[in-house]
């Protein structure tokens, strides 16, 4: 095979997408049991929320006609009303400014819905779920990968589609440079510390009371909220960037009853 993708988040699929529109050859495979990645919309009650990324801005031409090839549809972040703050003693204040996140834009069916495009028009041929690649080796001419269930791959060449820090992981034959390894370790990988959480509701009362359902507190667990509610219709939504470090948001029933204070106090 000519070309083994890594990775089937945006990237990997959208490489896959294009090679597959080339008629090229080609296989991408992820580890997890889904194609998506960071990506990964929920359902629930007839709405979809986004639980990784949910926006993308003007300015982004590729991702914005990637929506219009594959007949998808964008809108609007909700951002009418003006914005609540909560200080670090939980004193809520209104009217401290509009949404932060005016302009930005969501797409119908969660962003989930893109990478479902992406994934389902290739070929089952093409794609492999639950493939952890644990080793590539580089031969002449050629590459062998192999999974951690110690089936290989040949390939011609294989992209990575993923961030350096999780690259690294894989064990490369011939070695990699030290500093090329510890230079990949040091990338961050953008919003990985970052979790969400949505709170759905069969009303929007925030935004009958004048509210744009944004938020900002120092004292949390949440450190920025916003309007998650579908493109039109409900169950109407709202979420925040859980700022709690992995560790201290461990205990799942704490953390519901903080966030749970928190919506109540805003
Ligand atoms: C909570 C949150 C909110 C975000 N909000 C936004 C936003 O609003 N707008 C925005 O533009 N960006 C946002 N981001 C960032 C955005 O999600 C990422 O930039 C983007 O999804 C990265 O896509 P990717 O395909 O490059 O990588 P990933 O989505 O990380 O895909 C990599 C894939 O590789 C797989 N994989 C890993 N190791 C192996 C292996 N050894 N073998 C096989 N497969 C492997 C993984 O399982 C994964 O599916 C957000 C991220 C998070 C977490």
């Amino acid at each position: 095979m000519k070309t083994l993708i890594v990775g089937g988040g945006l990237s990997g699929l959208a490489l896959a997408h294009a090679l597959e529109a080339q008629g090229a050859d080609y296989l991408v495979v992820e580890a997890r049991s889904r194609f998506g990645g960071r990506i990964l919309t929920h359902h629930d009650a007839g709405g979809y929320f986004d639980m990784g990324p949910a926006w993308f801005w003007p300015g982004q031409p590729r991702i914005a006609a990637m929506i219009a090839r594959l007949n998808l549809q964008k809108f609007d972040q909700f951002a009418d009303g003006v914005l609540t703050f909560e200080n670090e003693h939980g004193q809520v204040q209104r009217g401290q400014g509009l949404s932060s996140m005016e302009g930005s834009w969501r797409l119908a069916g969660g962003l989930g819905a893109l990478t479902d495009a992406l994934a389902n028009g290739l070929p089952e041929g093409r794609k492999r779920r639950n493939a952890v690649v644990t080793r590539l080796e580089h031969l002449e001419g050629h590459c062998i990968a192999t999974l951690s269930n110690t089936k290989t791959i040949r390939a011609d060449r294989v992209v990575l589609a993923l961030p350096p820090r999780v690259s690294a992981q894989i064990e490369f034959l011939p070695a990699l440079p030290v500093g090329a390894i510890q230079t990949m370790q040091g990338v961050a990988t953008w919003m990985a510390g970052q979790a969400k959480a949505v709170a759905v509701y069969d009303r929007p009362f925030w935004r009958d009371d004048g509210l744009s359902g944004d938020a900002m507190s120092r004292k949390g667990p949440m450190v920025e909220i916003h309007d998650a509610s579908p493109a039109t219709g409900g169950p109407y939504a709202l979420f925040g960037f859980i700022g709690v470090p992995p560790n201290g948001r461990a205990d799942e029933h704490i953390l519901r009853q903080h966030l749970l204070a928190q919506l109540v106090r805003l």
